[in-house]
């Protein structure tokens, strides 16, 4: 089992980041900090921001300004060299899936090895076939084409895949997104078994109440370009700040 030795040092550290689409501000000076191993939530109305910063901390975006850290590299200015080691610390869920429809789910999840490692195929299969298993799917769901797999099963697929390079650091994109409850349910024991018996660090954006009451350590409310509060779902709820209120009382957006 891995440990937390440096518990200490924040996994993801945001400071001051500013993000524009021609005149339409969406992050207006925005910090937060992750740390290791803990479950953290993004959540906010629709547009407020959240997958944009999630692109930014997976280096699919560039802010305008203000500093991101991923596991203690300074995202600004990164190299190429330092780009693919970085990525290959860090899985990521996106919303729609992002598989390959042409590749069985364990090609597909065996793709980050054929990219980054010179692991013989035998043991690709076989790595592929532990991550599959990892995420509660039957083996036979390794032959499948993505387009024949319920939307719990494409979750989990693709989380497999995310899976596959041994991340330190999970993305998830809304993984109860478009679940029925009972599939949804079995997303918060997977996720508090990755972070319990792997040590991951976990990032998920997700407007699913039940997900960050069952799991999240902490939660930052992304409103207006800004963390309106960060805090536990207890400490949230406390909170007087009318943003985060509507979050609790009013319509989820
Ligand atoms: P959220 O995930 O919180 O719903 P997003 O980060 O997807 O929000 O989007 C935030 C805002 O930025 C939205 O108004 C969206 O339309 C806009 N936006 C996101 N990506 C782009 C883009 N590539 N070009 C122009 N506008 C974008
Ligand atoms: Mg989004």
């Amino acid at each position: 089992m891995q440990t937390n030795t440096d518990s200490g040092q924040p996994v993801i550290e945001i400071s001051q980041v500013t993000t524009s689409f021609g005149d339409h501000i969406v992050h207006a000076g925005l910090d937060l900090d992750v740390r290791r191993a803990e479950i953290f939530a993004l959540i906010g109305g629709s547009g407020s921001g959240k997958s944009t910063l999630l692109r930014e901390m997976i280096l699919l975006h560039r802010p305008d300004s203000g500093s991101i850290r991923v596991l203690g590299t300074d995202l600004h200015g990164i190299g190429d060299d330092e780009t693919l080691a970085l990525r290959r610390r860090y899985g990521v869920m996106f919303q729609q899936g992002g598989l390959f429809g042409s590749l069985t789910v364990a090609e597909n999840v065996g793709l980050p090895l054929r990219e980054h490692t010179d692991l013989p195929d035998t043991l690709i299969d076989e790595i592929a076939a532990l991550k599959i298993a990892m995420t509660g799917l039957a083996p036979e769901a390794g032959l499948q084409y993505p387009s024949e797999l319920s939307g719990g099963m494409m979750k989990r697929a693709s989380l497999a895949r995310a899976l596959a390079l041994d991340p330190e650091l999970l993305f998830l994109d809304e993984p109860t997104a478009g679940l029925d409850p009972e599939s949804a349910a079995g997303v918060d024991v997977l996720v508090r078994k990755l972070r319990d018996m792997f040590g991951l660090t976990i990032v998920m954006i997700t407007h699913d109440l039940d997900l960050l009451w069952q799991v999240a350590d902490r939660v930052a409310v992304l409103a207006e370009g800004k963390v309106q509060g960060i805090g536990s779902m207890v400490e949230l709820e406390h909170m007087d700040n009318p943003a985060i209120r509507q979050f609790f009382d009013g319509p989820r957006g």
